[in-house]
C-alpha cells in the first residue's frame, strides 16, 4: 500500500537529512558525546563548543544574543517556564493579585498553564480573536488592568496559520511595563522573527515545527530590562540557573542546524509552499458548501483550514471526513484535539458553529510537500466529498 501523502506538517515536521547528520556526529564515541557542562577535559569542552555554536545559531534565527537563549525540552516546556517563572517572580514582589492576559486561541500549553496560575490566585483574562483569528491591539490595550503584569499572545495560531501583530502588542505593554511573552512554535522558520521588532520580553521554540528534532526547543529571555523567570526546574543551575539538567549535545545541535537552515530556506520555502497551498485551495475551492477558515492574507503560507459544511444538513462530519481521507496524513482540527471529539475551541472563537468546526480539517504543507501531491490530494478530496455527499442525499 501506497504511505499516505504527509499533509500534517503544523503537527511536526520530518527531520531535514543534514540536521540528522549533525546529530549523529554528537552521538557515539567517536563523535560529540561528553557532557557539555565538563570542564575537566578535551570531551567537555568539544561538547561545550557545539552547544554554544548551536545556541548561536537559534539566536540568529530571531536576531537575539546568544546569551538571552535558555535550552529546553520544547514549546511546551518553555511556556511552562516564562508563565510560571514570571508569575512567581511577580508573587514574591507582590504577594497578592495580579492579572495575566491572553488570547483565547493559545495553545494548550499556555491555557492550561494560566488555567492552572489562576487555580493559584491570580486572575486571567482571555481575549477573543477578530474572525479571522488575530488578536486586536485595541480590544487588548481595553483589557489591560492596572494590576496586569503579563501579556501571552501567540505569534502564529496552530490551527489557523493566523499571524498577529506582536510588534503593536509590545507597545501597548512597553508602555505599562508589562511582560510580553510570545509562543513563536509556529512562526519560527516560517516568517522572519527578530526579538527586537517585535519587542517581546520572552518567547517560547520549538525544534520540531521546523525540521529539526523532538523533545529540544528554547526559551528566549531578554537581558535588557528586569526580567526575572523563576527556575521551574531546580538541580545544578544549568542555564544560568533558569532551567537545570545535562544539556543534550545532539539535540541542541539538531536544533542549532535546523534553525540555520529554516533562515537559508525562509523566503523560497514560503513562497513555494504559498503556491502548494493556493494551488490546493484553487483545486477544491468550487466544491459544494466549502468554507476557507483561513484568511489568505495575515497567515503564514504553510496552513490551510477548511470546513466542509455550512450547515447541518449539508455537509459532512469531519470524522467522517477524515476516516474516508485515509490517503492524506492530515488532522482535524489540531492534532492535540484530535483524541476528543469536542469541537475546536479556535474555531468556534472566530465564530464556526459546532457543526461548522467539527466538519472542519487542517492541512499543512511543507518543505517536502511537492505538487504532484497537491494534485493527488486535490482528487482525493473531491472523490471522498463528493461520495459522502452524495451518500447523504440518498439516505
Ligand atoms: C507545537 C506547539 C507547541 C508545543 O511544542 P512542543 O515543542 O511540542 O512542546 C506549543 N505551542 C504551539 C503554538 C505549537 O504549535
Amino acid at each position: 500500500m501506497r504511505k499516505p501523502v504527509y499533509l500534517d506538517y503544523a503537527a511536526t515536521t520530518p527531520v531535514a537529512p543534514e540536521v540528522a547528520a549533525q546529530m549523529q556526529s554528537c552521538l557515539t564515541l567517536d563523535g560529540c558525546f561528553a557532557n557539555p557542562a565538563s570542564r575537566s577535559h578535551l570531551y567537555g569542552w568539544q561538547a561545550e563548543e557545539k552547544v554554544e555554536e548551536a545556541r548561536l545559531q537559534v539566536a540568529n534565527l530571531i536576531n537575539a544574543d546568544s546569551r538571552e537563549i535558555v535550552w529546553t525540552s520544547g514549546a511546551t516546556e518553555s511556556n511552562n517556564l516564562a508563565l510560571k517563572g514570571i508569575a512567581e517572580t511577580y508573587r514574591q514582589q507582590h504577594k497578592n493579585g495580579g492579572h495575566i492576559l491572553v488570547s483565547s486561541i493559545e495553545h494548550k500549553a499556555v491555557l492550561d498553564v494560566v488555567a492552572w496560575l489562576e487555580g493559584q490566585g491570580f486572575s486571567v483574562t482571555r481575549l477573543a480573536p477578530d474572525s479571522r483569528g488575530v488578536v486586536d491591539p485595541q480590544t487588548l490595550e481595553s483589557n489591560v488592568r492596572a494590576d496586569t503584569f503579563l501579556v501571552s499572545v501567540m505569534h502564529v495560531n496552530n490551527e489557523l496559520g493566523s499571524i498577529n501583530d506582536i510588534a503593536a502588542i509590545s507597545r501597548i505593554t512597553r508602555a505599562r511595563e508589562i511582560i510580553l511573552h510570545c509562543d513563536a512554535a509556529q512562526s519560527a522558520g516560517k516568517i522572519a522573527i527578530d526579538v527586537n521588532k517585535l519587542g517581546v520580553d520572552l518567547l517560547s521554540l520549538s525544534a520540531h515545527k521546523f525540521y529539526g528534532p523532538k523533545g529540544i526547543g528554547a526559551l528566549y529571555v531578554r537581558r535588557a530590562g528586569d526580567i526575572k523567570v523563576a527556575s521551574q526546574i531546580h538541580g545544578g543551575g544549568h542555564e544560568r540557573n533558569m532551567r537545570s539538567g545535562t544539556l543534550p549535545t545532539h539535540q541542541c545541535t539538531g536544533m542549532g542546524a535546523a534553525a540555520e537552515l529554516a533562515q537559508q530556506y525562509l523566503n523560497s520555502d514560503a513562497q513555494r509552499i504559498g503556491q502548494l497551498r493556493e494551488q490546493l485551495w484553487n483545486g477544491i475551492a468550487d466544491l459544494p458548501n466549502i468554507r476557507r477558515n483561513t484568511a489568505k492574507e495575515s497567515s503564514i503560507s504553510g496552513i490551510l483550514n477548511l470546513a466542509f459544511a455550512v450547515n447541518e444538513t449539508q455537509g459532512c462530519d469531519g470524522e467522517t471526513l477524515l476516516l474516508s481521507l485515509r490517503a492524506l496524513a492530515i488532522s482535524s482540527g489540531s492534532a492535540c484535539n484530535s483524541a476528543s471529539m469536542s469541537p475546536s475551541y479556535v474555531l468556534k472563537a472566530i465564530g464556526l458553529s459546532d457543526a461548522q468546526a467539527q466538519a472542519s480539517l487542517r492541512i499543512s504543507i511543507g518543505r517536502y510537500t511537492t505538487a504532484e501531491e497537491i494534485e493527488f490530494s486535490i482528487n482525493e478530496i473531491r472523490t471522498v466529498v463528493n461520495q459522502l455527499q452524495k451518500n447523504r442525499v440518498n439516505t
